[in-house]
């Protein structure tokens, strides 16, 4: 079963993340839903989601998508998630992937392709995006020959924006860095988290998970502070018609 990873790797008496339960998806090349989750655990990453056939295939981008063709951002092709958990925004506060979670881009995404198993298989999905932040055309590329879902060395990937209209020399994580959700950041997150939640899930204070939610919490409040990089506000351009 698609989610039997998913699943595996975690506590849901602990985790308030979503249990979730295969769906059916739209086929073809008609839109499907597809986000982006900036997710602070022990590094920072832009988990990427594609809503195919019931669940969200996932990858995990270190420095998250950018929106320059010339930049080719490391994707690792992570786990299936629930389609559930498309709409998840909080805080994990033990276990795997614990951390604070954002909803950092939502929207449709539609396949360029007729059979997107078959793409994946090749190691080559082209498509489009419809979100907040990201539009336009991108591709994810395998690195590596083998299979597809097999694990191992062939996990890793490269999305890369096509050069369009929504294409431009901007770090869209630097310059749209807020929840598409909350519109808050990670600091706001953990503080406006359901106090139930916070409450009866309050990470361990001792042992290694405690430390490392010490550090999640310190670089969430140090991460607002930080003065925002050059903002160029230009790249974004108005879609031709
Ligand atoms: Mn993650």
């Amino acid at each position: 079963m698609a989610l039997d990873e998913y699943t595996r790797k975690r506590d849901f008496n602990k985790s308030p993340e979503p249990v979730g339960t295969p769906r059916r998806s739209p086929g073809g090349r008609r839109p499907r839903f597809f986000c982006v989750q900036k997710h602070l655990a022990s590094h920072l990453h832009y988990d990427f989601r594609l809503e195919h056939e019931g669940v969200l295939l996932s990858w995990a981008v270190p420095k998250g998508p950018s929106l320059d063709p010339s930049v080719k951002r490391l994707a690792m092709h992570v786990e299936d998630h629930p389609i559930e958990y498309g709409e998840f925004e909080g805080v994990i506060p033990s276990g795997y992937g614990a951390g604070i979670v954002m909803l950092w881009d939502r929207g449709t995404w539609t396949p360029e392709v007729d059979d997107v198993d078959a793409a994946l298989k090749r190691g080559d999905l082209k498509f489009t995006l419809d979100g907040v932040k990201l539009k336009g055309s991108w591709v994810l590329v395998r690195t590596k020959g083998g299979g597809w879902g097999s694990g191992g060395p062939d996990r890793s990937w490269l999305l890369i924006k096509h050069r369009d209209n929504w294409a431009g020399p901007v770090d869209i994580a630097e310059f749209a860095p807020l929840s598409v959700k909350s519109r808050g950041d990670f600091a706001d997150i953990l503080s406006e988290e359901n106090p139930d939640i916070w409450q009866s899930n309050r990470p361990a204070k001792g042992g290694e998970t405690g430390a490392l939610f010490e550090k999640i919490i310190h670089r969430a409040v140090e991460m607002r502070s930080s003065p925002p990089a050059k903002r160029k506000a230009t790249a974004r351009k108005k879609k031709a018609r």
